[in-house]
């Protein structure tokens, strides 16, 4: 009499533990994955980087406006302080406030172009960082599912691993090493059941005299297409 609802079940356990090794190897994987994240960082990082200069341009032109409205002051000071007399003195003081006015509304304009455009720069930042957080928190939910599946899975392959040996413990040594003979070949799953008068991995229908022998379990029986060994139930 052959034996082989042990053995079978062994197959299906060392087939759930090879899923299992599969499983592991894509979380790994994925656990090392993080280009999404890289990507929004670095473009934070280049919308910060377009930024900075027109807040420092802005900075600079208010410093010059500054320093231009109080040389115009100085200017006007002067001019009206009764110190100056000479005539020639006194036009050149007020062609130099003329040109520091014409110099302020200059500066000016460019100060309002250049807080517009840093504006936009900011909102740009403002996105950037806002797609940053969301894409590093998706990636961290996912982290912690998959590090929670790789525990899981991790503690399924020890218990796999415990049931196995000990079923393996019941088989017969020469079936086993049949089974360890044929496996490699088989794709890892060198029995078949027989499931009606088919082989239920390849699907192919046997003769009457296979399907009856491996019926009768009093030799080892193989299907006619796909030679797994074949299992009645
Ligand atoms: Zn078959």
């Amino acid at each position: 009499m052959i034996e082989l609802e042990t053995l079978y079940r062994v197959q299906e356990i060392e087939l759930e533990i090879l899923a299992g090794h599969k499983r592991l190897k894509e979380i790994t994987a994925a656990l090392e994955e993080n280009e999404v994240v890289v990507a929004a960082q670095s473009a934070l990082d280049t919308a910060q980087g377009a930024l900075a200069p027109l807040q420092k341009q802005s900075r600079s032109l208010e410093l010059e406006i500054k320093t231009n409205r109080e040389k115009a002051k100085s200017a006007e000071t002067r001019l009206y302080s009764g110190n100056v007399k000479n005539p020639k003195e006194l036009q050149d003081i007020q062609q130099e406030i003329e040109s520091l006015k014409k110099r302020h509304s200059e500066l000016e304009d460019h100060l309002l172009e250049t807080m517009l455009e840093a504006e936009e720069a900011e909102a740009a930042v403002n996105e950037a960082q806002s797609h940053l957080d969301s894409v590093t928190a998706a990636f961290t939910a996912e982290h912690g599912q998959l590090l929670d599946e790789q525990t899981t899975l991790k503690a399924r392959d020890t218990a796999l691993r415990q049931n196995r040996e000990k079923r393996l413990a019941g088989v017969e040594p020469d079936l086993l090493k049949l089974y360890n003979t044929l496996r490699p070949r088989k794709g890892n799953q060198p029995i078949a059941l027989l499931v009606g008068s088919s082989c239920s991995v390849c699907g192919v229908e046997q003769n009457r005299m296979t399907a009856d022998a491996a019926r009768r379990r009093q030799e080892i029986v193989y299907c006619n297409s796909c030679e797994r060994i074949l299992y009645a139930r």
